[in-house]
């Protein structure tokens, strides 16, 4: 535990800058693989059956239109991580949505998480700033979100350092990450594992590999993309991917919740 400590306080030491170049980047690595493997948050989960939750990140306006619409179909909450500086801003795979979009998701009963107020690398960030993103992010979200806003997020880029997790933890019930896995047993609430649900990456049958894994683990599978479109972006899926995976999880009878439903039926008190 010492190494892991020395480590962490190194990596945010002020003289950093004078360290050759090389290893610091070994430090910053190391620390995120510590951010990996370490639970600073360990809770053992106790849900009566497998879950599976379906998560957007950044929100493009197709996550909306395309994705919470699919949701709404089936009766499903989905889960969408918003950084809210980001809203209305194009880049060159899609436009974010804009506050009337947080509004319209919240009034279906979507869940909405944060993802950093700017969507900044949260291990670039120093522990100030930090704590400036999330409140931030959570003020302007509720401002629009309301009640719908949870005190769920989701690391930008997926990117974490052990410190700023270590910090994260304390002000958050959870903290999902783009490592691949499925929760099960003994989590880290934050460093929950999700699954990709991109059509670049996934496919009927792996997807459903994944929810048969998951019965027979009694795991709860954390689903994620971005936009949601019939030409997505190489992190996005078509709606056709979105609904297959929905009623793919519908035809083994795996309940869909929000995360923060989910963590309810996995014990965790909001
Ligand atoms: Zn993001």
């Amino acid at each position: 535990m010492n190494g892991i400590t020395a480590i962490g306080g190194w990596v945010g030491s002020r003289s950093a800058e004078r360290r050759p170049k090389q290893l610091t980047g070994l430090c910053a690595s190391g620390s995120r693989y510590l951010a990996r493997i370490v639970p600073t948050k360990p809770f053992r989960a106790k849900n009566s059956g497998p879950i599976v939750s379906f998560t957007f990140d950044d929100v493009p306006d197709s996550a909306l239109t395309n994705g919470a619409r699919i949701l709404d179909r089936h009766d499903v909450r989905g889960t969408f991580y918003v950084a809210p500086g980001t809203c209305g801003t194009e880049d060159e795979y899609w436009t974010v949505i804009d506050k009337r979009g947080v509004a319209d998701l919240a009034h279906a009963g979507h869940e909405i998480g944060c993802h950093t107020y700017s969507h900044v690398k949260v291990q670039s960030l120093s522990s100030a700033d930090l704590a400036r993103e999330t409140q931030r992010c959570f003020e302007a979200l509720r401002d629009i979100g309301g009640n719908a806003v949870s005190k769920n997020f989701a690391y930008p880029f997926g990117n974490v350092s052990f410190p700023k997790k270590f910090q994260l933890d304390r002000q958050l019930t959870s903290c999902r990450s783009i490592y691949t896995g499925l929760n099960s047993g003994l989590i880290d609430l934050a460093m929950l594992r999700s699954v990709e649900l991109y059509d670049r990456t996934s496919t009927e049958q792996s997807i459903n590999a994944t929810l048969d894994q998951a019965i027979a683990t009694n795991a709860w599978v954390i689903f994620y993309t971005h936009d949601v479109t019939p030409n997505p972006s190489w992190i996005g899926c078509s709606p056709t991917h979105l609904e297959m995976a929905v009623k793919a999880a519908k035809a083994r009878g795996i309940p869909c919740l929000a995360v923060d439903e989910a963590l309810a039926a996995i014990g965790v008190r909001a």
